[in-house]
């Protein structure tokens, strides 16, 4: 690491995005570029949700880089869904392989980043004391990784042990024979909920909202499979480049309604039992567009719960009810519904009787008052807009960033922000980010970037920018497509329902990854309308 000033980039984050657009930036570009980390080591997401049970929702052999044929045919995953230490392990391979970690410099958080007008440049601060000048600001802070921690009184008056799912103790934690209360029920909590009841003498598990969850059917590989990957890997990145969200596979045609009650049966049983988001991406192609297409397959989804789960008030508490399957972003499980019939585990209700306060020996809700001796907060994260908003940053005019997105994130393309000249947003909100496979979103994102600054560099332009009229459109489109779908109909992260104060926007651009980039191509094509340079 050197202990230069003024590079052509700073990019915030060494997650998948970080990773790429170090790589894409400094090899192919030649540009200077300087990576912030605030973990002690690479991964962003995946260095910091180590908790028990955390394995990738997607599949190992497309939820990875495609960029590198080699890299591709020289990494061998174990099986279909990763746990977490194994795709930290490959992130980790990726900054070895292509020599990334000399430009990181891990364990410092960007605090601030200000645009110098009469420079054109970005001057950035950390928490660190550095204070460097970058031409490019590229955040790549993860749509996922602000974490929400609840606004309980009496928070520091807990004698046990408390944990967040989000920041995780890379030592690991051993529950045995503790009592346990976990509270959160998206994704983190279902994968944990199995772990954790395995080990503790009692789980309490306080649920505000349930979930539709999908078995995931994770399986080994065998050396065949991992050879038939390998051989196909060209038309598996290429299909997870055109599908709507990044996955190798396509929805059925067809729509719900036009099928016989027992060809549907037939069809979602067979979806369950493949597992994973096949049932919610390959299924019917409706079922995020029509609430009835919806409701079939929610109804199939409860029937699971009520068939695995013995008690029946517990597996009526389980069903979810009042908002549409995948208009909260489905967890992926492993014996998670199973779990509530083991003896040491109970369910709490606190949709109806919530947590009032943690008390020095566990919590109290409205109804009761429970012990623990370790607490678990699953409780997800500020998403899509949180982490860039904890950063002081401002653009042109000193305007802030907090300021502009007062109502809302405004974006061109999930990609620029008017008023913040030469700063990129890799997955920023208005971008299909979050319903895309990640890497796959990633990828197309640090490549268009790259596309865009060889473009300026090319013509000596030093400042490019999204201009208000084109972002007031596409915000504009981003809602009316939202509209059209049933993403809107839940109290989900998504639309920033989790986050008490947050305005309540549609976030991620919900017309599918052919429409987004088609839209992509066309701009950069047309010599970059939308954008002004100079
Ligand atoms: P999440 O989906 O936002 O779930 C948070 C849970 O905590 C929800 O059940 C929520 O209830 C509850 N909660 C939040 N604040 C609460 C409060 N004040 N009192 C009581 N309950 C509260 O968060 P997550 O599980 O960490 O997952 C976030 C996202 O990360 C996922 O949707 C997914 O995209 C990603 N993720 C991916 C993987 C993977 O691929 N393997 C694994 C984990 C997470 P409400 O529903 O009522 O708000």
């Amino acid at each position: 690491m050197t202990g230069d000033t003024d590079f052509d980039a700073v990019v915030i984050g060494a997650g998948f995005a970080g990773l790429y657009a170090l790589k894409k930036l400094r090899d192919d570009l030649s540009m200077t570029v300087r990576v912030y980390e605030a973990g002690d080591g690479v991964g962003g997401t995946w260095y910091w949700n180590r908790y028990p049970g955390a394995r990738c929702d997607s599949e190992s052999f497309y939820y990875c880089y495609s960029f590198s044929p080699e890299l591709a045919q020289e990494w061998e995953w174990s099986g279909r869904y990763p746990e977490q230490p194994e795709i930290e392990r490959y992130v980790n391979h990726v900054a070895d392989r292509f020599e990334l970690r000399r430009d990181i410099q891990l364990s410092t958080r960007v605090t601030a980043a200000t645009f110098d007008e009469s420079a054109n440049r970005w001057e950035i601060r950390t928490d660190r004391g550095d204070a460097v000048t970058a031409r490019f600001l590229v955040t790549a802070v993860g749509c996922l990784s602000a974490p929400n921690v609840p606004d309980l009184p009496g928070m520091d008056e807990f004698q046990g042990e408390i944990y967040f799912t989000a920041t995780w103790p890379r030592e690991g934690v051993d529950f045995t024979g503790k009592r346990v209360g976990l509270i959160g029920t998206g994704s983190s909590g279902i994968q944990a909920t199995p772990r954790i009841a395995a080990e503790a003498a009692r789980l309490t598990v306080f649920q505000r909202t349930p979930n539709f969850s999908i078995p995931a059917r994770h399986s080994a590989f065998l050396p065949e499979d991992q050879a038939k990957i390998k051989e196909n890997y060209e038309d598996i990145f290429a299909a997870t480049r055109t599908s709507w969200a990044g996955f190798p596979y396509a929805p059925i045609k067809r729509a719900t309604a036009s099928v016989s009650a027992d060809e549907r049966e037939e069809i979602l049983e067979g979806l369950w039992g493949e597992g994973g988001f096949k049932f919610l991406w390959g299924g019917f192609h409706d079922l995020l567009l029509d609430a009835e297409a919806n409701e079939i397959a929610s109804e199939f989804i409860r029937r699971k719960i009520r068939e695995t789960v013995k008690d029946p008030d517990t597996a009526e508490l389980l069903c979810p009810k009042g908002y549409p399957y995948g208009a909260k972003r489905p967890p992926i499980d492993t014996d998670y519904y199973e779990t509530f019939n083991r003896e040491n585990v109970t369910l709490v209700d606190i949709s109806t009787a919530p947590i009032e306060a943690i008390t020095t020996a566990g919590l109290r809700t409205t109804a009761a008052d429970y012990e623990f001796d370790a607490l678990v907060f699953a409780t997800g994260f500020d998403a899509m807009t949180g982490t860039l908003l904890r950063i002081d940053i401002r653009g042109a005019d000193g305007v802030r960033l907090a300021d502009a997105w007062a109502d809302g994130p405004r974006t061109l393309l999930g990609l620029q922000v008017a008023g913040f000249p030469n700063m990129f947003t890799i997955t920023g909100p208005g971008s299909p980010s979050v319903l895309v496979n990640m890497p796959v979103a990633i990828e197309h994102h640090v490549e268009w970037i790259a596309d865009c600054i060889e473009y300026m560099r090319e013509r000596g332009w030093t400042r490019l920018e999204a201009t208000e009229e084109a972002q007031d459109a596409w915000v504009e489109h981003v809602a009316e497509v939202a509209k059209q779908s049933l993403f809107g109909r839940a109290n989900s992260w998504y639309v920033g329902a989790n986050i008490p104060g947050k305005p309540r926007v549609v976030m991620p651009y919900t017309g599918g990854q052919p429409m987004y980039r088609e839209r992509c191509d066309a701009v950069s094509s047309s010599g970059y309308e939308g954008f002004k340079f100079g």
